[in-house]
């Protein structure tokens, strides 16, 4: 059976259920000895040995025109695991001359591969699919050990990034033109949909896996080959992902991975060549428009899928209870480095004070350590830079008047870890109230009206994700239609799947990824107009 746990809608439940049913809350993972003042106060030996039941899937090497490849200049750097601290591999530290030679090898294994009909594109997809969830366990292993998030959490990217691999190579067969009806007797009009040509992809480090299946999945689909540059936090996924392509069947030069502790240097090559015709972006909107200004010169389609600034709105009339269940999953989901990650709760006078005795009840049970430990539900947070951020926010909202509920420091086990941690008094003048956060800390406004909860839901640059909590039906679909965002849950916290259009609105960016539309991104329509077709003899 293959574990479906963890981006899926059951992993609210699963947390939440979890949570209350009481585990202990000593904040350590089993088998550490608590020394606070230690950098990494974690019993090493239960965490740092990556055992990989198919040790093919730990590469070191990047994988350019169908072969693995070190730098050209011999320069690597360290992937780091941040648990511990430790080094799990050291990959090659490449720039602007490989990735110019991917490009020029994806350029040329083009016509091959847009020449296979959809149906041998989607048979290739199909193996890829089955080898990823035949691999999901060492896969979800490799994740947890670079990005830090809880394994049953691992679990959960490698099945939701699996599926967009499936969906897609099903859609590749379903990419329709159009026959349109012609204003004139002898002519037909013809829509065709043909690949856009060599596509980049540049991704983050939150998701891996699934960041880059959502780009890859529709470019070979739709008959497009795609060179990827992961994150330099996180690679190692990356070229699992590629090593699997292979088996599975996907040509030489068709999917290549650039390594680097670069991305400035490597985009820019990606952003310029003229032979790439699409680049897609997830990461932050900073990054986004500095690549989106890069792509002007040679006029390149974009996908751009940025930040958030979510809010989540409790009314009078919620289900509170499933309101603290939705706020645990979506809040604290890889200890709130997600895109989709709550980043303000606009709670209602009324059941405030119920919210929030609710939520850091919910808050305290939680299970803090690392992600490779069976059992825990929180962590570290990527690195320092993130820490820092989370520290920042915490400490301009506290000299401005909030309160912290629980947790506001940093965890007693050391490195990057965090307390989750929940603020109330929150007003809109705190750097809390602008900026996306990215760490475990729920910020509780108060509001009074529903016009004025909306007015507060929109009044942010960012229009990636919104959710709200109401068993009033026509509220439902005022609200619903009143949020000015690309995604809005309704009584629900967790909302990614392959089935549905994931993207944003205002400056969280372009495009969707998933669902019928995603593939559009990676196609370009050409209308034909064929002449000459008389009526009569
Ligand atoms: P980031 O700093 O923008 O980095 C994202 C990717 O861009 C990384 O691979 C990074 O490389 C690369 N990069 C950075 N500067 C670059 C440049 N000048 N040229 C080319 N590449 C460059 O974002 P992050 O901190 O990794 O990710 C978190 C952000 O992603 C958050 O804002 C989150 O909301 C957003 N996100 C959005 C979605 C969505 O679907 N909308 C999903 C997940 C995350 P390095 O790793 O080497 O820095």
């Amino acid at each position: 059976m293959y574990e479906l746990r963890g981006a899926l809608p059951g992993v609210a439940s699963l947390i939440f259920e979890k949570l209350f049913q009481g585990s202990s809350n000593d904040g350590q993972p089993k088998g550490c000895q608590q020394q606070p003042s230690a950098y990494w106060s974690l019993n090493m030996n239960d965490i740092t040995n990556l055992k990989l039941a198919d040790s093919g899937l730990l590469k070191t090497q990047a994988y350019v025109n169908g072969e693995w490849c070190d730098a050209d200049d011999g320069a690597t750097f360290d992937v780091t695991n941040p648990a511990t601290g430790e080094v799990i591999a050291t990959v090659p530290d490449m720039g602007a001359t490989e990735t110019r030679r991917a490009i020029e090898a994806a350029d040329a294994a083009w016509p091959a591969w847009r020449a296979k009909t959809a149906k041998e594109r989607a048979a290739i997809l199909r193996k890829l699919y089955f080898l990823l969830m035949d691999n999901q366990e060492d896969l979800a292993q490799l994740l947890t050990a670079e990005c830090g998030k809880p394994i049953f959490e691992g679990r959960g990217e490698i099945a939701y990034g699996a599926s967009f691999i499936e969906w897609f190579g099903e859609e590749a067969k379903r990419a329709y033109g159009d026959v349109v009806p012609a204003p004139f007797n002898d002519r037909r009009i013809v829509v065709d949909k043909q690949p856009i040509g060599v596509c980049v992809a540049i991704t983050p480090w939150n998701f891996p896996i699934a960041m880059v299946t959502r780009k890859v999945g529709p470019a070979l689909a739709a008959g497009c080959p795609i060179i990827l540059k992961p994150a330099e936090d996180t690679p190692l996924s990356a070229l699992a992902l590629v090593e699997l392509a292979n088996r599975a069947g996907v040509p030489a030069g068709v999917f290549s991975v650039i390594t680097t502790s670069n991305g400035p240097r490597v985009g820019a090559e990606m952003t310029s060549n003229p032979i790439v015709r699409k680049l897609s972006f997830t990461g932050s909107t900073a990054t986004g428009k500095i690549l989106m200004r890069q792509c002007a010169d040679t006029v390149k389609k974009l996908s751009l899928e940025l930040g958030g600034n979510a809010p989540f709105i409790v009314f009078d009339d919620a289900d509170i209870d499933a309101a603290v269940k939705g706020a645990i999953a979506s809040k604290y989901r890889n200890t709130g480095q997600t895109c989709v990650c709550v980043n303000r709760f606009l709670v209602q006078d009324g059941v405030y004070d119920q919210f929030a005795e609710k939520l850091v009840a919910a808050v305290k049970a939680m299970k803090i350590g690392a992600g490779a430990q069976e059992g825990n539900d929180q962590g570290p947070l990527i690195n320092t830079a993130g820490l820092s951020k989370v520290e920042d926010h915490i400490q301009d909202a506290l000299s401005k008047g909030a309160v912290t509920a629980t947790g506001g420091k940093r965890h007693a086990l050391g490195g990057t870890y965090y307390e989750p941690t929940v603020l109330t008094g929150i007003t809109t003048d705190m750097k809390i109230a602008r900026e996306e956060t990215f760490g475990p800390v729920s910020a509780l406004f108060r509001f009074k009206t529903e016009a004025e909860a909306v007015a507060m839901a929109n009044d942010t640059e960012f229009g990636l994700a919104a959710y709200f909590y109401t068993r009033d039906a026509a509220r439902v679909w005022r609200v619903g239609a009143a949020l000015e965002y690309g995604i809005v849950g309704i009584n629900e916290g967790i909302i990614s799947t392959e089935v549905a259009p994931f993207g944003g609105v205002k400056e969280s960016g372009l495009g969707r990824e998933g669902s019928r539309y995603g593939i559009e991104d990676y196609l370009e329509i050409k209308y034909m107009c064929m002449g000459g077709l008389n009526a009569s003899e």
